[in-house]
């Protein structure tokens, strides 16, 4: 019998184990539950999906939404395993068709889900197979306390129940938190289950948070350096995305849009345009989430703020799933909080199952989550270790790729700009009542607008005081000042700022404080320090023209196969090809991601295109 890294190798065609990957597998050869808590993209799928086909039946596998499964299902054909998926959006004689398939065993690994479990059928056609596991993929669904409850995930442990014969019941997820992970282990009933965690880290992953003036500029400052390259662009509203999208398209990028007030035939022609690289580019709100199997999305751009450090991982986790560096960028303005805590209390007052209580438990969590998400895009530590740690991996880390890592900070005096600050919200309180930051700042800077002049307040000692500082760098000031409670912001949806008794030690001169704050760089030394950010495929020379030749090669068989692009090979694997530039079969065979059944159907065709490239070269 062949042994689980032989495995690895033909089907997947992978050398080596990733972090976790191998005891998971082990202990479940073992006849052991496991539970495999790993971010996105650490490769949760080969921990099932190996040990699936060493055990000698079949392994049922229980995931969430169709268009995971649909890949997932391309992807294990096309590495020459039998595998079927069932679900409701099925025809009658497509499922009468993949029945008899599976009532013949003639299927190693099956995709169903949740919502069939309990059909009388379906359960009689299970109880004739022989099940050896059975496999929970995305299993905080199970929990009220994950981000995507589903009702139908609790019907899986009676399922498992009426199987003639318990099988080993192994469970994944990427949500990282104890009463999530608690509650997989006690509704799914795993029995003294193997919990392995591997590391939160995406080491390929550079982290930065952007506060522009102008966030549309922003972009496509940031995309006009990306041409050629595929992303997601997250924003928090439908309109948002809506206008984003607009406004690439206006400016020629292949850009597509997905949102929850689009039909769902709409949503699944942009997935397909996006996942076939026929749209590159994604603009999306939360709903475009789990099931973007996609593997070679070269950077995810937050145009707003997500309402938690959860959200923004697994979001961002999008980016780089086949091991290529990959950007995640946020952009980062004060209205991104109002506007999410607008969201969560429109979320939870709509919900009529819950009673006043429970919604206002539920507001306040949710706001704490928020005020860790707003930490992270104004803190100036290092942006990974700030993740890890709040995933519960207490590491202080200057991990050199990310933006904070990578900006040069001075400690800057503000006492004055404070006392200014504080002197002007003083006088405008006064004369009526409190304003927010944008107006505190336009009064220091002697704005010439309207509202200023309405209500008096050119006349105020304090205006234009600050007139020579930028109104980014005011506003910077006043949120330090609110953050560290020298200045009190209101919850309100438009928040004003109050003093408080801090406030009054300040203008007393009693407190010095000094901040860190992004030194100010000569644009072109920015510029030169962006192109040097550590790339760890760029520092082996890639050809850029093999690469495009392997593209053209790839999308051709994709579009013969109908699949996605990725699904023949990833970019990580042409990128590889690019560096060994095999010319033989063996040759081929060392590339990553190339398995037996691949080089059988793709070799061929890709040999050809390098050793043309080769010869090309020579000439
Ligand atoms: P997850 O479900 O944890 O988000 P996937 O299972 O989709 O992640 O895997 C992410 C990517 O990593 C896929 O492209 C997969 O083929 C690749 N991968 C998984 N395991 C390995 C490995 N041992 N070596 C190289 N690549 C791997
Ligand atoms: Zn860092």
């Amino acid at each position: 019998m062949k042994t689980s890294v032989e495995i690895l190798k033909k089907y997947f065609g992978y050398d080596n184990f990733r972090e976790g990957q191998k005891n998971v597998i082990d202990t479940i050869l073992s006849n052991n539950d496991t539970l495999g808590v790993m971010p996105t993209g650490a490769g949760k799928s080969i921990c099932y999906q190996v040990p699936a086909l060493m055990l000698d039946g079949v392994t049922l596998v229980i995931s969430p939404l169709i268009s995971l499964m649909k890949d997932q299902i391309e992807s294990l054909v096309l590495a020459g395993i039998d595998a079927v998926y069932v679900h409701s959006g099925m025809t009658a004689s497509e499922y009468k068709k993949t029945a008899s398939q599976i009532a013949k065993n003639n299927c190693k690994i099956i995709y169903v889900a949740p919502e069939r479990l309990d059909k009388e059928s379906f359960i009689n056609l299970f109880k004739q197979v022989d099940i050896d596991m059975v496999t929970i993929d995305e299993a905080h669904c199970v929990s009220q306390w994950g981000q995507d409850f589903r009702p139908s995930y609790l019907k899986i442990k009676d399922f498992i129940d009426c199987l003639p014969k318990r099988p080993i019941v192994s469970a994944f997820t990427a949500t990282a938190t104890s009463k999530v992970r608690d509650d997989i282990v006690s509704i799914l009933e795993l029995k003294n289950p193997y919990v392995c965690v591997t590391g939160f880290d995406r080491k390929n992953l550079f982290f930065e948070v952007r506060k522009p003036s102008d966030k549309i500029k922003e972009l496509m400052k940031i995309l006009s350096e990306r041409r050629d390259q595929s992303g997601i662009i997250y924003c928090s509203t439908r309109k948002s995305v809506e206008e984003v999208c607009d406004f690439l398209i206006d400016y020629g990028y292949k850009a597509t849009r997905y949102h929850a007030g689009l039909s769902d035939k709409e949503r699944s022609v942009n997935q397909d345009d996006f996942s076939f690289d026929k749209k590159p580019v994604m603009v999306a709100t939360n709903a475009f989430g789990m099931g973007i199997d996609k593997s070679n999305v070269n950077y995810v751009i937050h145009y707003n703020m997500p309402k938690n450090l959860e959200s923004y991982y697994q979001e961002a986790g999008r980016a780089g799933r086949d091991g290529s560096t990959a950007d995640c960028i946020l952009l980062y303005g004060a209205r991104d909080v109002q506007m999410n805590k607008f969201l969560i209390e429109k979320s939870h007052s709509e919900n009529n199952e819950l009673k006043w209580e429970q919604r206002d438990e539920l507001i306040k969590k949710d706001l704490q989550l928020l005020k860790e998400m707003t930490f992270y895009a104004s803190t100036t530590e290092c942006l990974r270790g700030y993740i890890l740690k709040y995933f519960g991996e207490q590491k202080d880390l200057f991990c050199g790729n990310c933006g904070n890592c990578n900006t040069t900070f001075e400690e800057v005096n503000i006492s004055i700009d404070s006392q200014k600050i504080i002197s002007c919200v003083y006088r405008i309180n006064k004369l009526g009542w409190p304003y927010g930051k944008n107006m505190i700042a336009d009064v220091l800077k002697g704005s010439n607008n309207e509202k200023i002049k309405n209500a008096k307040f050119d006349k105020l000692s304090t205006y234009g005081i600050m007139k020579d500082v930028p109104k980014r760098r005011i506003i910077d000031i006043i949120d330090y000042l609110c953050q560290d409670g020298f200045l009190e912001l209101t919850d309100d949806k438009y928040p004003v700022v109050n003093l408080n008794d801090k406030s009054y030690e300040i203008i007393k001169g009693h407190e010095s404080i000094i901040i860190k704050m992004p030194k100010h760089v000569e644009p072109e030394i920015k510029k030169d320090k962006s192109t040097k950010k550590t790339d760890a495929s760029k520092s082996i020379p890639v050809s850029d023209r093999l690469f495009e030749l392997l593209r053209q090669e790839r999308r051709k068989l994709a579009d013969e196969a109908r699949v996605p692009a990725f699904i023949v090979f990833s970019d990580a694997t042409l990128k590889d090809m690019c560096r060994k530039m095999p010319v033989s079969r063996d040759e081929l065979l060392e590339v990553s991601g190339v398995g037996a059944q691949k080089l059988e159907r793709y070799g061929d065709a890709f040999i050809e295109v390098i050793s043309g490239f080769v010869k090309d070269k020579k000439q």
